[in-house]
Formats: structure tokens, C-alpha cells, sequence
């Protein structure tokens, strides 16, 4: 439990108390030239419960993120303990030793102040921005691919000694807050009645009710809900949409993760795909006489494929570089036949026949809960017309509902997207 009294004494940062702040501590006023004269400080307002600063001078660039005893997005209405900073750089600094091309540098963090300090992403864009622009981003899928295959694995107990794998577990299971909130804006409101909720009104009224009636996909959602419960898989970011990645056509950088906690990998993967298939529904309303987005969604959906199909390839390969984790683990099965060997390829084909099964459920759920539960995304809301944006948002319902609805195993991603890939 968070003791309200041990809090950190945080308090909010302007121009003045952070030029002070830097230049009280050695390695980052020499980051900056020891000479903070020409420092400027810009606050980057688009973070919901945290305040990130754009700190820069001629020297360096870097950026202060901050975590205050309340979330931004509320004005200080929602309390919230300033912990979760502690747990993204520690996930941060975990998915660094992975997977280091795809995360900011870190450079400093300070608990009394509940402030962390990295490199500062720059021609960078927030990638739900960039697709909303029609960016083509053609070595995302490998990056992102590279990025899940090394993190989930090298989480998870086919990589890690159980003792240090129980004590990671351990720590990251008091990120209690922050999995209550995922727990309430994924699994629960978006699914029953509840004041949290928001849809576009009446038109998608009876679509909403028909979901939140249909006994099939709730209890698909409630699995769902059980597994984030109950699976200490790997490290999940928990968080990785389209929001919380940062790239440019040539690199790719995953920030935010906040929610970290062990959980199943599936998560991770399936709320990614969720957010790129809701932007893949959204480029209709992009449409211009210049560009009627009909390639570009294409390559939103050959994307997805190639993620997929890259992650399969890439935790594949670790599998079979090495298992030196508690799980399956080579040592165990150090007198290879051909008969281990074949029985081994079947249990991977297995764990990642059903990793697409809830893969796609978590997807589906995602697509389903920003559409109608608190949390929505840009790439629809800005769509000014309701009628236009309920015409999308009812497609995006009827293609998420489908599957959570249906008992239906899929053989291959192709095959799952194919109803959106037919939906004009
Ligand atoms: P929150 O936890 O409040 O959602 P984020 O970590 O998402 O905060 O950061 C908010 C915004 O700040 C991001 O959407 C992005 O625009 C910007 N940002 C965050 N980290 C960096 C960084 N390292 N470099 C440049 N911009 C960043
Ligand atoms: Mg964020």
C-alpha cells in the first residue's frame, strides 16, 4: 500500500526553480555547459498526467518529465501518487538493457523531486500525429517487431533466473494504481453502464448497448481481464499505443510507460494493433481530392502483418538461441533428439499460436474501450462531423465486437484482418 505520508514533497517546476534545479546538480549543469544563461524552458502540453519540460540551450537539449501527486489532465482534481515515475524509468531502464535503440537515453532521476530527466527526441514526432498526416513509416514494423521480441522475451521466464524474475515481479506489482486505472478504462466501464463512458450520441446508442448486452464478449473480455490479472509473463510497457511511441522514418523510440507490470505479452502487442487498426478506420475522413488515403491504409494494414510476422521470426530466434531462463529451459533439455527437438518447436508453436489468439482479443478490446469508454484518440475525435465520425466509429465497433464475440481460432493475422482490409 501507498502511504499517503510518505509521498515526495514535489512541488511544480517553472523556468526559475528548474534552471536552480539544474544547476545544483553536477552532471546535468555540465550537460548543459555549466553556463545556463541562454536556457530556455518550454512545457509540452500534450501529456494527460504528467508535465513534461523542454529544457534547452545552445549546448544541449533535454527533456524533464514530472510526476505531481495528481494528474495533470484533472488541474490537480485526481490524486494520484507520484510513484508511477519511479516505475517508468525503472521500466524504461529494463527495456534499455534489452533493447537500447528504441528508448530515450536516461540521464537522471531524482525521487524527492519526482522528476526524471532523458534525451530529448528530436526531429521525433508522436507517431499517432505522424499516421494522422499520412507519414509512412516503413522501418516501424521491424523496429517495434525488434523491440517486443527482445523485451517480452528477455522479461519472461524463458530468459530470466526465476529468483531475480519473482523480485521484478514483486516490485512492479505495486505499480497498484496505475493497474487500476487499466484495469477500470479497459476492462470494466467500457462494458457496462457507467458515467465514465462517452460515444457519439444516439448514433452509436444502440451499437454500445448491443455490446454491453452480449453475454459472448463480455465473457471473452472477462478471460481477457482474468489473464492482465493473473499472467506475470514478461515486462509489459501497458501502455504502448501510437501515443507513446516517438520515431522518425528512420528510428523508433517507445516512451511512457508508466503502467509497467508484469503481465500477459499479448497486452503489449494487442493494444498496439488496436490503436494502428483505429487509425487505419480514421484515414477515410483523411481523404482529399490530392490523396484519397487508399495506399496509405493499405500499408497501415500491411504494417500490422509485418509486426507480426517480425515478432514471430525474432522471439523465435531467441527461443532457439537460448532458453536460460526457469522455463523450458535448455539445460533441461540438454540430451537432444530429434524427438526433443520437434516437441520443443511444438510447444513454441503453441505459445504463439495462442499469443495471436489474445493478441487479437486485446486488440479488439482496446479499439472497443476508445470508443466508448473515457480514454478516446485523436485520430477519430478530431474528426469534426459526427455523422462522419460515427460512420467510422460504428465500423470500428462492429469489426472489434465480431471478434470478441465469436469463438472462432485465428490461423494468421492476414486472416483477421481481412474483414477490415473488405470494410469500404
Ligand atoms: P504523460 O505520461 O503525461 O502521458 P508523456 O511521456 O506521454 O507524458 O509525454 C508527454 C509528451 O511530451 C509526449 O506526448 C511528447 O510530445 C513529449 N515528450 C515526452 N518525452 C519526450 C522526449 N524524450 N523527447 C521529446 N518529447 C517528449
Ligand atoms: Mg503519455
Amino acid at each position: 500500500m501507498t502511504d499517503a505520508a510518505n509521498q515526495p514533497l514535489a512541488k511544480a517546476f517553472n523556468e526559475e526553480t528548474l534552471k536552480r534545479y539544474i544547476a545544483s546538480q553536477p552532471h546535468l549543469h555540465q550537460i548543459f555547459g555549466n553556463d545556463l544563461s541562454d536556457v530556455r524552458v518550454d512545457e509540452i502540453g500534450d501529456g494527460n498526467l504528467n508535465f513534461v519540460f523542454f529544457v534547452t540551450n545552445k549546448q544541449a537539449a533535454l527533456a524533464f518529465k514530472q510526476a505531481l501527486p495528481y494528474s495533470r489532465m484533472s488541474g490537480g482534481a485526481r490524486a494520484l501518487t507520484c510513484e508511477r515515475l519511479a516505475f517508468e524509468t525503472a521500466a524504461l531502464r529494463e527495456f534499455a538493457r534489452l533493447a537500447p535503440d528504441y528508448i530515450p537515453h536516461i540521464h537522471h532521476f531524482d525521487t524527492e523531486q519526482s522528476l526524471m530527466v532523458m534525451e530529448f527526441l528530436s526531429p521525433h514526432i508522436i507517431m499517432r500525429k505522424g499516421m494522422i498526416d499520412g507519414v509512412e513509416y516503413p522501418k516501424f514494423a521491424d523496429h517495434i517487431s525488434t523491440y517486443l521480441a527482445k523485451c517480452l522475451y528477455g522479461t519472461s521466464d524463458f530468459a530470466l533466473d526465476p529468483s531475480k524474475k519473482r523480485e521484478m515481479v514483486a516490485y512492479f506489482a505495486r505499480n497498484v494504481e496505475l493497474c487500476e486505472i487499466t484495469e477500470r478504462l479497459i476492462f470494466n466501464e467500457p462494458f457496462m453502464a457507467s458515467d465514465s463512458n462517452r460515444w457519439t450520441s444516439p448514433a452509436l446508442d444502440e451499437t454500445v448497448h448491443a455490446i454491453q448486452n452480449n453475454l459472448a464478449l463480455k465473457l471473452r473480455v472477462a478471460d481477457l481481464k482474468y489473464k492482465f490479472l493473473t499472467r506475470s509473463e514478461a515486462l509489459l510497457h501497458a501502455d504502448l499505443h501510437s501515443g507513446s511511441i516517438m520515431l522518425t522514418e528512420d528510428e523508433t523510440k517507445v516512451i511512457d510507460p508508466e503502467f509497467a507490470v508484469f503481465g500477459p505479452m499479448a497486452f503489449d502487442i494487442g493494444i498496439l494493433i488496436g490503436n494502428l487498426l483505429i487509425n487505419y478506420y480514421a484515414q477515410e475522413a483523411y481523404a482529399t481530392a490530392e490523396n484519397d488515403r487508399a495506399a496509405y491504409r493499405l500499408s497501415v494494414l500491411k504494417m500490422i502483418e509485418d509486426i507480426w510476422s517480425g515478432f514471430i521470426e525474432k522471439f523465435s530466434h531467441l527461443w532457439h538461441e537460448g532458453r536460460t531462463g526457469g522455463a523450458y529451459s535448455d539445460q533441461g533439455f540438454a540430451q537432444t533428439n530429434g524427438a526433443t527437438v520437434t516437441a520443443l518447436d511444438t510447444v513454441l508453436h503453441d505459445y504463439l499460436d495462442n499469443l495471436l489468439q489474445d493478441s487479437i482479443g486485446y486488440a479488439a478490446t482496446e479499439m472497443i474501450r476508445r470508443t466508448v469508454g473515457r480514454a478516446h484518440v485523436i485520430d477519430v475525435d478530431m474528426i469534426k462531423d459526427d455523422e462522419n465520425r460515427a460512420g467510422i466509429e460504428k465500423k470500428i465497433l462492429q469489426f472489434a465486437a465480431q471478434i470478441l464475440q465469436s469463438p472462432k481460432k485465428y490461423k494468421s493475422i492476414a486472416e483477421f484482418l481481412e474483414p477490415a482490409k473488405q470494410a469500404k
